[in-house]
């Protein structure tokens, strides 16, 4: 019997689970480059240069520790694979299971497909790129009222003991995400972003990119939108230690701001290492405990960012795995608006669309308030579809995957599995984006003004929002504060209000008159 091992674009480490249960045997292993399987969307540059050059220094790192590495660039997936298989004589091919469902169909597709002529059977193997296994999260969830992430997040510091004082939280405290949301007053100088400049394999992967003659998301051209992320576990591990030391201090305060000109703040960055098994999660959370512990890193910082990645990543890969496979299609509030162009070019007069959108096309990444508050806020008071929305986050992310899109666009962002996920919808008007960016200042718009000639769309259409659904809003408890404030608005006030909104659609949407101003 021969064991191969297949490995994924996003499960490049030596400790993954299919590698690991061939103990220490140098097994031949295969990576492909799959041209067809980056067509499902367009997807950023940078992510394609990022998964690839990855790939690639990652075949070389097996390569030195001796392992017979084939690594195939080609269109698709069951052609490389049938080769190999039988130059190699493989009669068992493992397969660490994938994080996204569709791309386990895919295999399951080929194994019944290709395998019964190939003399090989497929062997899945469980993913250990995650604390929480399926299976675990399937038993803390089964016959709970409520799926709340506070209270698996609580459970996962028990489990794993991160910071723990006995059986009681360090501190007294859960959670201080109150300490996390301070206004950003002024430059705050935070410390730059560690990048790294492209060595030659990564060079080769970008002109391979730039050569495609595909259908793609954002730049990869001059110096203001060249490839600077981290490529092997080294760098992530560089970029960890880095944010550590320099940043995860800063971190609690400001998590929320968003300021032009100092777009990552104190974030950690390390979602897209994260999600390609560069970096482990355990190994993240120990190392920010630690820091907390020896480096008196203040507990609102060290505590909130366990929080992003023991809690929140731990629960939308749980949570995508529990809902039933038409999750994605869920659409509550029956949205069904296509994306504004803009989306795709950053060109609008909005300053904070434009700030966001143009750093998401020159990096693939903006941070999650920029992804709640800014991007999905809009697409939620505007209408626009969640299945729309969430393909094109999933396109326009370096760190986006099935199971990080669906539960947090459809469920977090856009309130459209109705609730399972959120108590509330994370609808805001102006007030909390000049709160907390700076944008506003900058902007052709007042954010002061709800009706008028400049009046800020995110006002209009926050409280035609409010007013297109109060209905199913009032089922909602923590939403009766803001619909008696509706209540109260005068009818002439909030007819100008229905009727900016449907102008500001009709002239952005392509959409006739009429639709725009029926849709309600
Ligand atoms: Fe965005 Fe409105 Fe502020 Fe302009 S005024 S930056 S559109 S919230």
């Amino acid at each position: 019997m021969t064991i191969g091992v297949w490995i994924l674009g996003n499960q490049l480490s030596t400790t993954q689970a299919a590698l690991v249960s061939c103990g220490t045997d140098k097994i031949p292993v295969i990576l492909i480059e799959s041209l067809n399987h980056v067509q499902v969307r367009p997807y950023h540059k940078q992510k394609l240069v990022l998964i690839w050059s990855a790939m690639r220094h990652f075949a070389e790192e097996l390569r030195e520790k001796g392992y017979k590495v084939t690594y195939e660039i080609t269109d698709d997936f069951a052609v490389p694979l049938e080769a190999w298989i039988k130059a190699n004589k493989i009669t068992e091919m493992r397969v660490m299971i994938p994080a996204d469902r569709p791309f386990m169909q895919l295999i399951k597709d080929m194994e019944r497909q290709y395998f019964p002529s190939l003399e090989c059977k497929i062997n899945l193997v469980p993913n250990n790129h995650f604390l929480w296994t399926t299976e675990a999260f399937k038993s803390w969830a089964q016959g709970r009222k409520s799926l709340l992430m506070e209270y698996f997040y609580r459970e996962g510091r028990r489990k794993f003991q991160i910071l723990m004082a006995g059986d009681k939280p360090v501190g007294g405290e859960w959670n201080y995400d109150k300490e996390n949301r301070q206004r950003p007053k002024g430059k705050l100088n935070t410390p730059g972003a560690k990048w790294f400049e492209p060595n030659e394999i990564t060079q080769e992967v970008i002109k391979h990119v730039n050569s495609l003659n595909i259908s793609t998301f954002g730049k990869l051209n001059d110096k203001s939108n060249k490839f600077y992320w981290g490529v092997n576990r080294s760098q992530a591990l560089e970029v960890l230690d880095w944010f550590i030391h320099v940043r995860l201090a800063g971190f609690g305060p400001y998590q929320d701001a968003m300021i032009m000109g100092e777009e990552t703040m104190w974030h950690s960055m390390i979602s897209p290492y994260l999600n390609i098994g560069l970096l482990h999660p355990l190994e993240v959370v120990e190392a920010a405990e630690k820091a907390y512990r020896e480096e008196q890193i203040p507990l609102n910082s060290g505590e909130g960012f366990i929080r992003q990645v023991l809690g929140w990543r731990e629960y939308m890969y749980g949570l995508y795995h529990y809902v039933s496979e038409d999750y994605s299609q869920n659409n509550y509030f029956n949205h069904k608006q296509p994306l504004p162009e803009f989306f795709w070019t950053g060109e609008t007069k909005m300053n904070c669309l434009h700030q966001v959108i143009s750093q998401l096309l020159n990096t693939g990444y903006v941070h999650h308030i920029q992804r709640l508050m800014i991007l999905s806020n809009f697409a939620l008071i505007t209408g626009l579809s969640p299945q729309e929305v969430e393909s094109w986050f999933h396109s326009a992310f370096i760190d986006g995957y099935d199971w990080v899109m669906q539960t947090n666009v459809i469920g977090m962002g856009l309130f459209a599995d109705g609730g399972i996920l959120g108590s509330k919808p994370y609808a805001a008007s102006a007030n909390y984006i000049n709160k907390m960016s700076n944008y506003c200042k900058g902007c052709s718009y007042n954010y002061k003004a709800r009706t008028g000639d400049n009046a800020c769309p995110f006002n209009f259409f926050y409280w035609d929002f409010l007013d297109r659904h109060r209905e199913k809003l009032a089922t909602q408890g923590r939403m009766s504060f803001i619909l008696n404030n509706l209540d109260k608005m005068p009818v002439e006030e909030l007819e100008a209000i229905r009727k900016l909104a449907g102008d500001w659609l009709f002239l952005n949407m392509d959409l006739s008159h009429a639709e725009s101003q029926s849709r309600r």
